[in-house]
């Protein structure tokens, strides 16, 4: 095993399956297969999920929607989404425990950092919902931040392209994809692999990012075992 612990970011938007908005059952339970497989090699996983299939809070200004508001609906979509992996995690037989950083015990622990770890070392997996718990924020930089809060080894960001090209591979066919880069060059070179925010928390405190396709068979398990997937950001 390569890591011990890790921070898993799946975006919201691959919940939402062929509908494209929403949770699609299937589809989460596939994406939870896959973290399965990981989990099973004994790696302790924390997760992030977005809310970009719900709500994001600059679409909801769109609509009338006062932007903080719009932030916090996404914040409640997180855990939403948080939640449905949890079941879909636990009906697989891994056991998982939603904390959110926005209180709502009714429905979830809220974050205790020292809880969170505690499950991760009993072998639960933890799905860390509601963001920061601030409006104006990602949850790419949620993820960077509980990453470091928990001690992660590696923030692993799995999204709908396979690595970090020299381009948009969906807009230029002649992009191509680095194995790994350091963080230095992918500022220099003006890549994007997360948001600002996010990105320098990770250069800041040497956290290595890697970016890959969550719909690749095996990919968060190979990750996790330090196998070559997508692309390694880091020194
Ligand atoms: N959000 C926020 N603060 C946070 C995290 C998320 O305000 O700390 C809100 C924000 O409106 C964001 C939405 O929740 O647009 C959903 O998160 P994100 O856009 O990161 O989801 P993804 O693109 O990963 O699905």
């Amino acid at each position: 095993m390569a890591y011990r612990r890790i921070l898993l970011k799946l975006s919201g938007e691959a919940f939402a399956g062929p509908d494209k908005v929403g949770i699609n059952g299937e589809t989460v339970r596939s994406i939870a297969m896959e973290v399965k497989k990981a989990w099973d090699t004994g790696v302790q996983i924390g997760i992030v999920i977005g809310a970009g299939n719900l709500v994001r809070g600059a679409t909801a200004q769109g609509q009338g929607i006062d932007r903080t508001d719009g932030d916090y609906m996404g914040m409640l979509g997180t855990v939403m989404n948080s939640m449905a992996m949890q079941a879909a995690l636990t009906n697989l037989g891994a056991p998982a425990v939603v904390q959110s950083s926005i209180t709502m015990n009714q429905v979830c622990e809220p974050f205790v950092k020292r809880k969170a770890v505690r499950h991760m070392e009993k072998g639960r997996i933890v799905l860390f919902g509601g963001g920061t718990g601030n409006p104006f924020f990602t949850t790419d930089t949620a993820a960077a931040l509980k990453a470091l809060e928990i001690g992660a080894e590696a923030l692993f960001k799995a999204t709908n392209v396979d690595g970090v090209y020299t381009a948009d591979p969906k807009k230029d066919p002649s992009a191509v994809k680095f194995d790994s880069i350091s963080c230095a060059e992918a500022l220099e070179k003006g890549l994007k692999v997360m948001d600002s925010t996010a990105f320098s928390m990770c250069r800041d405190h040497r956290l290595p990012i890697i970016v890959f396709d969550i719909r690749g068979e095996d990919n968060i398990k190979n990750a996790a075992l330090g196998k070559k997937v997508g692309t390694f950001v880091g020194e």
